[in-house]
């Protein structure tokens, strides 16, 4: 089955070149870094090929994966596909996800020693689906970073399972994940996340 060539697949491949686009626009993927992902159906994703400049994304530079991260299309997959793939597998709800290597994230991230980073007490925090006050706890579950993505995705994995109301995830010094039910609550998620994490990185150096 040609699913790379169907109607589906193009406008997924233009969806994410948009919002790729986008976000490289605010600085959150430099230098070629990020992976942006969106499912096509219940059995696999279009996600971006690696080591695309994201600011020059193109439609030719997004593939298709089952959802255990295998090709379907030609090209070779990212590494990081698997983290991708397997919050597909976890949660069928999930339509959409967003990685971001984004200056404030790499940075919060090496400064929190724990594993845990709190958002309370924003305004913002109601930009995440199914919040409805400033009087909420958002916990941000922070994963040391690792070349060992089965191994780094199996703890994800297992993390989510006892913590279901999650919106995202940091990788320490590497990164950020967010997801949504579909590129438009993704990009809201990522947005959020991007703005709140810049104020406990300027509430941090303000408290020093
Ligand atoms: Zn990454």
């Amino acid at each position: 089955m040609a699913i790379y060539i169907t109607r589906d697949f193009q406008r997924a491949a233009e969806v994410i070149t948009f919002v790729g686009r986008e976000i490289h626009a605010h600085g959150w993927s430099a230098a070629a870094s990020s992976n942006y992902s969106l499912r096509l159906n219940s059995e696999c994703c279009a996600i971006t090929t690696p080591g695309k400049d994201k600011g020059k994304l193109a439609p030719r530079d997004i593939m298709v994966v089952d959802l255990d991260g295998h090709p379907i299309t030609p090209q070779t997959p990212s590494p990081e596909t698997l983290l991708h793939t397997s919050l597909y597998q976890h949660n069928p709800q999930i339509g959409a996800v967003l990685h971001t290597h984004s200056k404030t994230a790499t940075l919060l991230s090496r400064l929190l020693k724990g594993q845990m980073l709190l958002l309370e007490g924003y305004e913002l925090l109601k930009a995440f689906a199914g919040i409805t006050t400033h009087e909420t706890v958002l916990r941000v579950p922070i994963f040391e970073n690792s070349q060992e993505i089965d191994k780094l995705s199996f703890r994800i994995t297992q993390y989510l399972q006892q913590a279901p109301q999650t919106y995202g995830y940091l990788i320490r010094g590497h990164g950020l994940y967010t997801w949504g039910k579909d590129m438009a609550e993704a990009r809201r998620h990522l947005e959020a996340f991007e703005f709140l994490l810049d104020c406990e990185l300027e509430m941090l150096k303000i408290n020093r």
